[in-house]
């Protein structure tokens, strides 16, 4: 194969297949999210230095001292937000690079993402629309207040931990929504909390590794 035919684009397809795979080892079996991990370029996410890398099963740096979420973690979030059904509205805080709002685009039926870094939201803007995903829509502001809105959501996912649960965000899912989130200052674990009509439930899952959730938003 001569340098021209080697190029990330020629090579993506079959490592994201490979990333697929890893992930039902890893014990991922929602097959509408696999399916939507394979249809969505993840290299297109991090810089082109980092592009070989895109594919594998580690946090990468996307600037402003944020990484993007491993793949792992991506679809083990979206296995627990989809717990199996079709989503409708859905609100995404902490955009980044956009790769997990991508993701959840094919998994649901609107898709709300909410950044406090402005740079990061327009470069994860610029990528969305290249992918022609249109039903997202990125807002620049601060998560811990969510969107008041387009709320009530089906589903709310964090992607940046808290030591508390948001009480603000609780308020705005929908009986029968789903939030998923990192949660804890120290130790971090992954916190499913269900609003059913007698109220909120709450599971703590497995240890988990995030950013934590900043307040207030960062122009520039
Ligand atoms: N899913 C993203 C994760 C990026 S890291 C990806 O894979 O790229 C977490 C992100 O949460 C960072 O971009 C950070 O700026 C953002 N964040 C932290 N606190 C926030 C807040 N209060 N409101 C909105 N976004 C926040």
């Amino acid at each position: 194969m001569n340098a021209h035919h080697s190029g990330i684009g020629m090579t993506s397809q079959r490592t994201r297949v490979r990333m697929i795979e890893r992930l039902r080892t890893q014990g991922i079996v929602d097959e509408v999210v696999l399916a939507a991990m394979n249809a969505i370029p993840r290299h297109i996410f991090v810089e082109e230095i980092l592009a070989s890398r895109a594919y594998d099963d580690v946090a990468l740096p996307i600037n402003f001292g944020q990484t993007i979420s491993s793949p792992f973690i991506v679809a083990r979030m979206s296995e627990l937000l989809r717990a199996g059904s079709t989503l409708g509205r859905v609100l995404e805080i902490g955009s980044g690079c956009g790769y997990q709002t991508a993701v959840l685009a094919q998994l649901a039926r609107e898709v709300y993402s909410v950044e406090r870094i402005g740079p990061l939201l327009t470069r994860a803007r610029i990528r969305l629309r290249q992918l022609r995903l249109n039903n997202v829509r990125l807002k620049h502001g601060d998560g811990f207040l969510g969107l008041s809105e387009p709320a009530p959501f089906d589903g709310i996912v964090l992607s940046a931990a808290t030591a508390h649960t948001p009480h603000q965000l609780l308020e705005q899912l929908a009986v029968g929504g789903r939030m998923v989130f990192p949660k804890g200052s120290g130790e971090q674990f992954l916190c499913v909390i269900e609003h059913n009509s007698q109220g909120y439930t709450e599971t703590m899952l497995e240890e988990v590794r995030f950013v934590p959730m900043v307040p207030g938003i960062l122009k520039g």
